[in-house]
């Protein structure tokens, strides 16, 4: 597959990418476009700003979905803008500086060296617009809604919303053509989430990796999505073993199960029962309180 554009709404566009079928994002108003993610590396980037270039000149601001590498480390051929996003800029180098060096290991080991090379060349360009709550951005015209999610595919995901076009971009909260990833993720508020990013029904949902899709398609996944916080609960309670969750997840069996250790790990251990008390030292038994027994029957006759 080539890298190509899909209009999927008026001035609003999706970037499929071979690079691990991705999808970026563009926005555009009447005097700004916003770029919505810049890809896994420079060289990705510049691909990106030059596609954006054959289809407006406006001068562009930038949104980062989240904090993994695929969706910011291209943001250095958008030269100095304003990059919006939920995590702070300090802990997106800490972050990004680790993720550059495990990928850049990661790709190696698979052989792909250019890949790898890009990827540790990569100069990191942390979000300088923090978004809390939400933000609408006026594109001349046209307003977006940049909207910080909660705990959910991270602990730093925003989705951009485009309400006159009806579109949402869901960064990786949704993915098609792939399971959703869970490292790192928070299995039962991400469910809880994406219902409620559902609740005005965009027509078009953008996933972060594979094709848009309509709101029906978004509603399955967060079914989806819920059933799997289901299973964990119920692995939790007892109530189904690891084993018939992992066979019965909605995602498949490795997914299933990557939420569940996830969850897991999100989760503190029952607490120890605590050690019986110290009995008291052997003494004579207290007294026996006895009570006298009264006769309080009255004589109500006349
Ligand atoms: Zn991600």
């Amino acid at each position: 597959m080539d890298d190509r554009w899909i209009e999927v709404a008026d001035r609003v566009w999706a970037r499929r990418l071979e690079e691990l079928d991705q999808t970026l994002g563009l926005v555009t108003g009447d005097a700004c476009a916003l770029v919505i993610d810049t890809g896994v590396s420079a060289e990705a980037g510049y691909e990106f700003a030059t596609a954006i270039r054959e289809l407006t000149d406006l001068p562009w601001q930038v949104a980062y979905t989240h904090d993994h590498f695929d969706h910011w480390f291209g943001t250095q051929a958008f030269g100095e803008s304003a990059v919006w996003a939920v995590g702070d800029g300090t802990s997106y180098v800490a972050r990004g500086d680790e993720q550059r060096r495990a990928w850049a290991a990661t790709y190696r080991r698979d052989g792909k060296e250019e890949r790898a090379r890009q990827i540790g060349a990569t100069r990191l360009v942390p979000p300088n617009c923090r978004v809390q709550g939400s933000v609408g951005l006026d594109l001349g015209g046209r307003t977006v809604v940049l909207r910080q999610v909660g705990l959910a595919h991270s602990d730093n995901d925003m989705v951009v919303e485009v309400p006159d076009a009806g579109v949402l971009f869901a960064g990786d909260l949704l993915e098609e053509g792939a399971a959703p990833s869970y490292t790192g993720a928070f299995p039962i508020e991400w469910a809880q989430h994406v219902e409620y990013l559902l609740s005005w029904r965009p027509t078009i949902v953008v996933p972060g990796h594979g094709e848009p899709g309509d709101y029906w398609w978004a509603r399955g996944q967060a079914r989806d999505l819920a059933e799997t916080a289901r299973l964990c609960g119920e692995v939790a309670q007892g109530f189904v073993t690891e084993d018939e969750a992992v066979a019965h997840g909605p995602f498949g069996p490795e997914t299933t199960k990557a939420a569940i250790e996830r969850w897991r790990e999100l989760t503190p251990p029952p607490a120890e029962p605590a050690p019986p008390a110290a009995t008291a030292p052997a003494g004579p038994p207290p007294p026996t309180v006895v009570y006298e027994i009264f006769d309080y029957s009255l004589d109500l006759r006349p």
